[in-house]
């Protein structure tokens, strides 16, 4: 990865093709923006499939507020991260912003976990796990208020260690969650040695599952695969009521989508937990 990408050190701007210049001023603006916090959360519920429609949780999606360009979304300045070994102080960054809106959702009565995205990197890291419950403590929350969601990419290089952190922060009493479960590579492997809490079935497979055979076949037994395993299922890019009704007829436990509600701020989000009573 860093081979092709090219890593963070420093690098002389002549020479370089315009891609690689337009890479280099991101990350410059990326650290800057970084120094002056300008990264933000927005929040997406996450509700049961049955008639009430209880909410069971949020997930933080990250946004760079830049003064110039507006919001940014992740898959703009991410991958620029990643090559440059920022993600561990974006990762940091990320924790800090939701379990202090964590700590002000529960102040309020409204108690709803945060799920947070990790990247591979973040478990390269040997001192993640205490950094997670410094935070926790720092903030005063259960271990239980908080999620964290890994893709099996994070099995990719060093996956002993990777699995070694993931089981110290589960032992904390942190929930883990598949990410994206069905778009990687080995993913039955992964199911086989990761114990997670939550599989979030990808949306690739949600959307179609109204009107495509194969994508319903997929979807009812990916249910059915994550309860033998003991796991909640949590189905992606739910847009529409049909697909809900499907899902709930395959016995999936949860739902995340623009059909049920978008990523709000922090203000939007709050009222919309108020107005759903989440407590
Ligand atoms: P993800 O973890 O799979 O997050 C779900 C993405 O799907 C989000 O895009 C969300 O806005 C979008 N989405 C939700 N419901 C629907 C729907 O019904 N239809 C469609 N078409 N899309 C829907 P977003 O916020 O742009 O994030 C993209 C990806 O960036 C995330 O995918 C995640 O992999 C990554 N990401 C976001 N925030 C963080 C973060 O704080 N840390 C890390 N490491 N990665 C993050
Ligand atoms: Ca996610
Ligand atoms: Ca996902
Ligand atoms: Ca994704």
């Amino acid at each position: 990865y860093a081979a092709k990408h090219g890593h963070g050190g420093p690098v002389f701007a002549t020479g370089l093709d315009d891609h690689a210049r337009a890479r280099l001023t991101t990350l410059e603006e990326l650290r800057a923006g970084l120094d002056r916090d300008e990264l933000v959360l927005h929040y997406q519920p996450k509700v049961t499939v049955g008639p009430e429609r209880r909410v069971v949780g949020v997930e933080a999606l990250v946004r760079w507020q830049h003064p110039v360009r507006g919001l940014v979304y992740p898959d703009a300045f991410l991958p620029t991260a990643e090559s440059a070994d920022l993600m561990g102080r974006i990762t940091g960054a990320v924790l800090d912003l939701a379990c202090r809106q964590s700590r002000a959702w529960h102040d309020q009565g409204l108690d709803v976990p945060v799920a947070v995205n990790l990247s591979v990197s973040n478990l390269r890291d040997p001192a993640f796990p205490d950094q997670v419950a410094a935070l926790l403590e720092r903030y005063r929350l259960p271990a239980s208020a908080l999620e964290l969601e890994v893709t099996e990419s994070v099995l990719m290089t060093d996956a002993d260690n990777a699995l070694q952190r993931l089981g110290t922060l589960r032992d904390m009493g942190v929930r883990l969650a598949v990410d994206d479960y069905g778009t990687g590579y080995s993913s039955l492997g992964y199911l086989q040695v990761l114990p997670a809490d939550d599989l979030k079935l990808d949306r690739a497979f949600v959307s179609r599952c109204g009107t495509d055979p194969r994508s319903a076949a997929i979807v009812h037994s990916t249910v059915q695969l994550a309860h033998s395993l003991g796991m909640r299922i949590v189905a992606e890019g739910v847009e529409d009521e049909e697909i809900l009704d499907r899902l709930r007829e395959y016995g999936c436990d949860y739902a995340q989508g623009y059909g049920i509600a978008r990523p709000q701020n922090a203000e939007t989000a709050t009222a919309w937990l108020a107005a759903h009573a989440a407590v």
